[in-house]
């Protein structure tokens, strides 16, 4: 798929632009502040209707104006899709094919990105709140299911903390009703999960890959996830997993009462990065860290295409300076001839372009 006609009004600091994109790679060049992670904000924002760097849409908003507007045409699958947002203060509208669609749900996945910036490199360094919504953000985008679960997950995990919390302040005493939330959110939970092994063991294997590719050094990546019911195997069925998170609410129970909120679940869930068996976390250097969340990143490409049969978008913002010579060469020949690009960079110095045939450069000003 790609990104063919793009235009975006009032969106941060670009007043109105309208571009026709290269199929294969797109260089914004210019000095800081210019607007050139906008306009990828901008693409990520088309995809996803979600900023990779705010949750508060309004700041997307120019200063001074009321709404913003991004308007997309992609191509996917020899069909050509029209797409439409629009970003009010109040809230956002999105429309395909100029039909307005209640639901964001029908609206992501037509235009799949992966964005990679600095920032990414948190993935690897980060809390694990960064790595559960790295899976819930890059699962959902490709699988509807698991963005109904992930959002079914939050509500009922929700409903259960506050009746936990009423429990504890005494304004609660029917443990049953807790026990008809437990099962209610073990049963989504388990969704959840079995989704996750799932997406990770390929994610695995194709970041080990990817790792090989860009990292040249010989150590093997691979990524291991870690559910927060530790008794949950891999091979278990979706029924097993489900009966162990029950049991285990049943075991933790006095606890949860006592803290007045869910301690084990989804959202208690982690991943760990390993090079050659050893936490990456702990061991890896600067330079493998980016190496292993870039491979993730790549990693994710793969496995956009083996769900959908199409190539994602990828967004890489500012991340070819930080990168040695022979990485940025693996690097564009991983990418070359597979999906459409879109790069920033301050400097076209120093960057091994020969690889990439005739780059569209657009300098930002
Ligand atoms: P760098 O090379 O430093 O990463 P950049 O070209 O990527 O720079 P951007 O982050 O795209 O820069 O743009 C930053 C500019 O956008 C800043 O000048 C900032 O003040 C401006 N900006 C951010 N939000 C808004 C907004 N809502 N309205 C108007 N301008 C905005
Ligand atoms: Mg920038």
């Amino acid at each position: 798929m790609y990104l063919d006609h793009f235009t975006i009004k009032d969106f941060r600091n670009l007043e109105k632009l309208d571009m026709e994109f290269d199929p294969n790679v797109n260089i914004f060049v210019g000095n800081n502040a210019q607007g050139k992670t906008n306009i990828l904000e901008a693409i990520y924002f088309l995809a996803l209707t979600r900023s990779h760097r705010t949750n508060s849409d309004s700041e997307l908003i120019r200063f001074g104006c009321e709404y913003a507007t991004l308007l997309g045409k992609v191509h996917k699958n020899q069909v050509e899709i029209n797409l439409r947002v629009a970003i009010a203060k109040k809230g956002k509208k999105v429309w395909i094919n100029r039909i307005e669609q209640s639901k964001l749900s029908k609206y992501i996945g037509q235009l799949n990105a992966i964005l990679f910036s600095p920032e990414d490199l948190s993935l690897v360094k980060g809390a694990p709140s960064l790595r559960r919504r790295f899976m819930d953000q890059e699962f959902g985008q490709v699988n509807a299911e698991y963005l109904y679960f992930a959002r079914q997950y939050r509500q009922v995990l929700m409903q259960r903390n506050n009746y936990l919390k009423q429990l504890l302040k005494n304004q609660a005493h029917d443990l049953v009703f807790l026990d008809v939330l437990s099962d209610q959110l073990a049963g989504i939970a388990a969704e959840i999960v079995f989704r996750r092994f799932r997406f990770l063991e390929y994610l695995s294997t194709a970041a080990s890959n990817a790792y090989k590719n860009i990292s040249l050094d010989s150590e093997k990546l691979t990524l291991v996830y870690h559910p927060s019911v530790s008794q949950i195997e891999a091979d278990d069925s979706k029924e097993k997993m489900y009966q162990k998170i029950r049991a285990n609410f049943k075991k933790i129970r006095d606890s949860e009462l006592r803290k007045g909120t869910t301690l084990i679940g989804p959202h208690r869930d982690d991943i760990e990065f390993r090079l050659n068996q050893k936490n990456a976390h702990l061991y890896a250097s600067q330079g493998q860290q980016r190496s292993i969340a870039l491979a993730i990143k790549l990693a994710e490409i793969s496995l956009i295409h083996h769900l959908t049969d199409e190539y994602p978008i990828l967004l890489l913002d500012d991340v070819m300076s930080e990168l040695d010579h022979e990485r940025q060469s693996s690097l564009l020949n991983y990418i070359h001839g597979k999906t459409q690009t879109f790069i920033t960079t301050t400097d076209l110095e120093g960057i091994s372009w020969e690889i990439v045939n005739e780059p569209k450069i657009y300098h930002v000003k």
